[in-house]
């Protein structure tokens, strides 16, 4: 197809389809994916990698080893960031969310304590889960991430293997209970002497990426770091 025309059928799209920044709610232009840029812009950054007291480290301090935690983006209830993952999370705005993980990695793979990480690791989504929402919104900020950190792609087989679907009604403790050990590790080989990031869409208390951390933390040599996209 001539070049025009490519741009005339792309323009047509965009009006039977429209595609809308998941900050914003506006169109966006034709060379925007999933985030308008004035969204990007304005984006709630906590450039905090190397702070090794950063917000996310305090969270998991004293509970799991980890080699360092952070978050990219500042979660404010009610917020452009909680639109964003919500639209990631529950209404399939997987443009949105491949675009957050591309403006992470960018960020992340300068930062002197990630710089060294060998594999990225979507927090898995139980089975069942995966099979309503039909994709995991953690994998899809990891498949973002790739596009511009590529690293050593590995099957290791990590598995969430218990339903957790009450547990944003619950409180730190019983949700602490109730994702202990809901994670299982497949093939410890694929991970030896790796330094692995563990990527979740928004960390809050923290239960289930440290719940991960622990089913990661047998495997020898291993180094395991966590990055969320928000911390609330
Ligand atoms: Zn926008």
């Amino acid at each position: 197809m001539p070049p025009w025309k490519t741009s005339l059928w792309h323009d047509l799209a965009g009006i039977f389809l429209p595609r809308r920044c998941a900050g914003c709610d506006q169109g966006l232009m034709r060379y925007e994916q999933g985030i308008c840029g004035e969204c990007v812009d304005d984006l709630p950054r906590m450039y905090a990698h190397d702070d090794p007291d950063n917000p996310v480290e305090q969270v998991f301090r004293g509970r799991v080893r980890l080699h360092a935690a952070s978050a990219f983006l500042r979660f404010n209830k009610g917020g452009m960031v909680q639109h964003m993952l919500h639209n990631l999370k529950y209404r399939g705005d997987l443009a949105a969310g491949e675009e957050l993980g591309r403006l992470m990695a960018e960020e992340a793979r300068r930062s002197r304590r990630f710089a060294d990480v060998d594999v990225l690791l979507a927090v898995p989504l139980h089975r069942k889960k995966l099979r309503q929402r039909g994709y995991n919104q953690a994998q899809v900020l990891v498949d973002g991430m790739a596009e511009v950190w590529p690293l050593r792609r590995v099957e290791a087989g990590l598995l969430r293997v218990e339903h957790t679907s009450t547990q944003t009604k619950r409180g730190r403790m019983a949700r602490w209970g109730n994702v202990k050990a809901a994670f299982q590790l497949a093939d410890t080989e694929a991970l030896r002497d790796a330094h692995v990031l563990l990527v979740d869409d928004v960390v809050t208390t923290g239960a289930t990426l440290e719940s991960c951390a622990r089913a990661l933390s047998g495997v020898p040599g291993i180094r395991i770091s966590v990055l969320a996209c928000a911390c609330a």
